[in-house]
C-alpha cells in the first residue's frame, strides 16, 4: 500500500508524485491512457499567464513562485533524464494591451520587467511582423517550455524512482470509501486495467485529473466546480525562423521553438469533452499567425490538435483536502495556466500533504 495514490497523470500529477517521493514517501499514479498526454501534452508551454496583470493574485502567488523554480526543473530533469525540456527565455511582446497603464503599475508591484516599445522599437525586435503596431508591451524575462518534453523528462525521471509506481492505461472507476473512529475516509480506488476491476490501496488519495476532475468526485458525492475547456493549435515549420520572441495580440499568440517549429495558439472553446478540431479554428489561428507575420502564408502547417483545459473560475485551482473525508484531497482547475503554475501548484500541495510550511498561503485555493 503506498502513502500516496494520484489519480491523472499530466503535468500537476507528475509534479507532485516528485515532490512526494523526493521526500521519500511512497506514491503511486494512475492515468486512464498514457502520462503527459492530454492538456498538458496540448498546450503552449508559456511560462506566464497571458496578460498576467488582469488576473487575480492567488494566480500571480502561484505564478510567480512557479517561474522561479522553472530554471532548476528543467536543469535537474535534463541531468537526471538526459531529455531537455526546452525551457527558452525568450521574452512576451503584448501588442495589444489598452489597460497597459495598470498592467506597469502591477509590473512594478511585482518586480516583473515590463517596458513600452515603441513603434520603431517593435519593429527592431521583431521585423517580421506585420506594420502599424504604434505600442507593445515588453517583458523579457517569460520564457516557454517544450511542455511534451517537460512531461516525457518528468516521466522518465519518476519511471527511475524505487518509491513510484506508475499504472498507466488504468481508470480510475471510483472511490472506496469507510467510516472508522476518525469519520470518513477512502481506502483507496476501484480501477479498471486491461478489461479488470482491481482495488489499490493508498493512505491518502489525491485526485489531479484535469478537466475530468469534477465529473470522477460527483460519484462521493462532491462538488468541484472544473469544467473542460477547449483550446486547439496549430503547428507551423517555417523555411526560417520568423520570430524571436513569444507575440501576442488579441488573445492569439505564437511561440518560437527552439528548432525553428512555430505554434499559433489557441481557441477557448465550451463545448463539452468533445476533443475534435475544425476547419474553421485552424483558418481563424492560420489567419491570425499571418495578420501577425504575413510571410507565415509561405509556412506549411504541421499538425493540428485540441486538449481540454480544467477550467475553474478565475482560474483559480482548487488544491487541499475535500470537505467531509479525511484523506481525499485535489488538485485542479489551472485552466489556461496549468504548465506555469504547476510546479507552485505541486510544491504547495506536497507542503500540506506532509506538514511542511506551506511556499504560498494555502487559503484562496482552498477546496469548499
Ligand atoms: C491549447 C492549449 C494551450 C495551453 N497553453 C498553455 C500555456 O501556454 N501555458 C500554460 O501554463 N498552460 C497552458 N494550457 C493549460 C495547461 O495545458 C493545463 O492547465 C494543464 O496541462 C493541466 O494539467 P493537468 O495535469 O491538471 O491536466 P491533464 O494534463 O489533462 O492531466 C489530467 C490527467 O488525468 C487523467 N485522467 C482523467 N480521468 C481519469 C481517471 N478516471 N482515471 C485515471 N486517469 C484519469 C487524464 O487522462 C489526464 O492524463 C493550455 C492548454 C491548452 C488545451
Amino acid at each position: 500500500m503506498s502513502d500516496f495514490l494520484i489519480v491523472g497523470g499530466g503535468i500537476i500529477g507528475l509534479l507532485l508524485a516528485r515532490e512526494l517521493s523526493s521526500a521519500g514517501a511512497s506514491v503511486t499514479v494512475i492515468e486512464r491512457g498514457e502520462c503527459g498526454k492530454e492538456a498538458s501534452w496540448a498546450g503552449g508551454g508559456i511560462v506566464s499567464p497571458l496578460y498576467p496583470w488582469r488576473y487575480t493574485p492567488a494566480v500571480t502567488a502561484l505564478a510567480s513562485s512557479a517561474q522561479k523554480a522553472y530554471p532548476e526543473l528543467a536543469m535537474q530533469l535534463l541531468e537526471e533524464t538526459g531529455i531537455d525540456p526546452e525551457l527558452e527565455r525568450t521574452g512576451l511582446l503584448m501588442l495589444d494591451a489598452p489597460d497597459s497603464g495598470t498592467a506597469l503599475e502591477w509590473a512594478k508591484g511585482e518586480g516583473s520587467a515590463m517596458h513600452v516599445l515603441s513603434e520603431a522599437a517593435i519593429v527592431q525586435r521583431e521585423a517580421s511582423l506585420a506594420a502599424g503596431y504604434g505600442e507593445g508591451l515588453w517583458m523579457p524575462e517569460i520564457a516557454n517550455i517544450r511542455n511534451p518534453r517537460l512531461l516525457k523528462a518528468l516521466l522518465s525521471s519518476l519511471q527511475l524512482q524505487p518509491r513510484v509506481r506508475l499504472l498507466q492505461h488504468s481508470t480510475v472507476s471510483g472511490f472506496i470509501q469507510q467510516t472508522g473512529q476518525e469519520g470518513r475516509a477512502v481506502a483507496g480506488v476501484e480501477l479498471l486495467r486491461n478489461g479488470h476491476l482491481e482495488r489499490v490501496l493508498a493512505e491518502h488519495v489525491v485526485v489531479t485529473a484535469g478537466a475530468w476532475t469534477g465529473d470522477l468526485l460527483k460519484s462521493l458525492p462532491l462538488d468541484v466546480a472544473v469544467q473542460p475547456v477547449k483550446g486547439q493549435m496549430l503547428l507551423l515549420k517555417p523555411a526560417k525562423r520568423v520570430i524571436s520572441s513569444i507575440v501576442l495580440s488579441n488573445g492569439r499568440y505564437l511561440i518560437p521553438r527552439r528548432d525553428g517549429h512555430l505554434l499559433i495558439g489557441s481557441t477557448l472553446e465550451y463545448t463539452g469533452f468533445d476533443k475534435s478540431t475544425s476547419e474553421e479554428a485552424g483558418r481563424s489561428l492560420y489567419a491570425a499567425a499571418i495578420a501577425l507575420v504575413p510571410e507565415l502564408k509561405k509556412a506549411p502547417v504541421i499538425a493540428h490538435w485540441a486538449g481540454l483545459r480544467p477550467g475553474a473560475a478565475q482560474g483559480i485551482p482548487y488544491i487541499g483536502k475535500l470537505p467531509g473525508l479525511r484523506n481525499l484531497s485535489v488538485n485542479a482547475g489551472q485552466f489556461r495556466n496549468g504548465l506555469v503554475l504547476a510546479p507552485a501548484s505541486a510544491g504547495l500541495h506536497a507542503d500540506l500533504l506532509l506538514g511542511r510550511p506551506p511556499r504560498v498561503d494555502p487559503l484562496p485555493y482552498q477546496p469548499v
